[in-house]
């Protein structure tokens, strides 16, 4: 098989990253295949590290995303621990941190997305941001402490360190900016019930309010809201959102825009594609330029992104992916499929919100454009095959009724 890039760089080395060297082996891609990553750790599996790896349930041992054997036989050129600080696109190179300046042919960028933190945080013991492995293991050894928890933002990964910190017994503030948790994504109606789930698990929710600021000496103490009011707090895990890690590409010329820019291929120049919590590309599906954070994204748009690579542009097809979510919390898992925005209309069927299991259908434009799901699995499964095949509102609402 005869190619057209005896060289191919890959910087980030994690779930997208990961998926696209498979995929550019399994596609016959024989040539030099580089693997950059700033971890030292072989890549590994995130969704745990809010669950079973922060409860204590699982060891970090066991959330490796490949084998060993599996990972030698790609035959990579491998370098952990070191990041990547520059792209020059015209003589085709990659700076690392090293000195390093490695040429390419061709490029993959999925070095996905940093924890977001709060401005002005002091420099005490006992604040946290929750995004890799090292960062849980050090959350995890001051669980053990018995602390006073407060957490920061109650979007998913907030939420599920909040059930894991009342699954441990421990006292749990969760605070919240916005007036239910997800509220960014999802309808109040949905954002109360999570919050009743968290209430009824013994949370203190807080949810309309803001950080001020927090104080203590050496480690933290409290953590003061802008109504005037105190947590007291010995740790605190701040979960307020991602992102890209787009740094090392500053003045390179690629387009960066809360992410790196794509056209619908994922190609964000010649030779050059993105994939995975760092690409913004434009998803025909939806005609929306989208960036998604979720797990299975890194893997499809991994692998996607690297056959568009291996075989250029011409006939490239559009990657155009119903996103899908999960999240554990307590004992729901919560599954959101599509674009689902605050004010789209929503039809809840296979059960209710009172019973707490449920999906949630919703519609704009007569399209169904996405369905949530609460330990409804299988029935929310179908749905995106619905959104797949861009049903119509009516004919979901239909196939629920039935
Ligand atoms: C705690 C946690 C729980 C989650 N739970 C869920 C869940 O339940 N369901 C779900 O759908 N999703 C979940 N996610 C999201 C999911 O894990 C991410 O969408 C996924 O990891 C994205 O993969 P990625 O490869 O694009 O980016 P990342 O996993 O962020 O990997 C990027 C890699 O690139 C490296 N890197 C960054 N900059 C450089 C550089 N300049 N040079 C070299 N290397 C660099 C980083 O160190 C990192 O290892 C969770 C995420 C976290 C953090």
């Amino acid at each position: 098989m005869s190619h057209r890039l005896q060289s191919i760089t890959v910087v980030g080395a994690s779930l997208a990253g990961l998926r696209a060297v498979e995929a550019l082996r399994r596609a016959g891609y024989d040539g030099r295949l580089n693997l950059i990553g700033a971890e030292s750790h072989l890549p590994y599996d995130r969704p745990p590290l809010s669950k079973a790896v922060l409860q204590g349930s699982r060891e970090p041992d066991t959330v490796a995303l490949t084998q060993d054997e599996k990972f030698a036989a790609l035959e990579l050129d491998l370098r952990l621990g070191t990041r990547a600080t520059s792209l020059d696109l015209q003589e085709r190179r990659v700076g690392l941190e090293d000195g390093e300046s490695l040429p390419f042919d061709g490029l993959m960028i999925t070095t996905g997305a940093a924890a977001r933190t709060l401005p002005n945080t002091p420099d005490l013991a006992g604040i946290h941001t929750l995004r890799s492995l090292d960062d849980c293991l050090a959350i995890r050894a001051e669980l053990d402490r018995q602390p006073r928890v407060a957490i920061v933002g109650a979007g998913f990964i907030g939420a599920e360190v909040a059930a894991t910190c009342r699954e441990r017994g421990l006292d749990v503030t969760m605070i919240e900016t916005l007036p239910t948790p997800l509220a960014n994504a999802l309808p109040p109606a949905i954002g109360d019930m999570v919050a009743a789930v968290h209430r009824d698990q013994g949370v203190e929710l807080r949810c309309g309010v803001s950080v001020a600021g927090m104080r203590g000496s050496q480690r933290v103490e409290v953590v003061d809201l802008d109504d005037g009011s105190e947590v007291p707090a010995d740790l605190v895990v701040v979960g307020i959102g991602v992102v890209p890690e787009t740094s090392w590409l500053e003045g390179s010329g690629l387009e960066i825009a809360n992410g790196v820019v794509c056209d619908e291929t994922c190609a964000a120049a010649e030779d050059v594609v993105a994939a995975g919590d760092v690409a913004r590309w434009n998803n025909v599906r939806f005609g929306e330029s989208m960036r998604v954070e979720h797990w299975t994204n890194a893997v499809e748009q991994g692998e996607a992104a690297a056959e568009r690579l291996l075989h250029g542009p011409d006939g490239a097809e559009p990657f155009a992916p119903v996103p899908y979510v999960w999240s554990d919390q307590y004992d729901r898992k919560l599954m959101s499929v599509g674009r689902i925005r605050p004010d789209d209309e929503m039809q809840v069927f296979h059960g209710s919100l009172e019973e707490r299991r449920f999906v949630a259908l919703f519609g704009r434009d007569g399209q169904l454009v996405g369905a949530f799901g609460a330990n409804r699995a299988p029935q929310l499964m179908r749905y995106r095959r619905m959104l797949r095949e861009n049903a119509p509102f009516d004919e979901a609402v239909a196939q629920a009724s039935s």
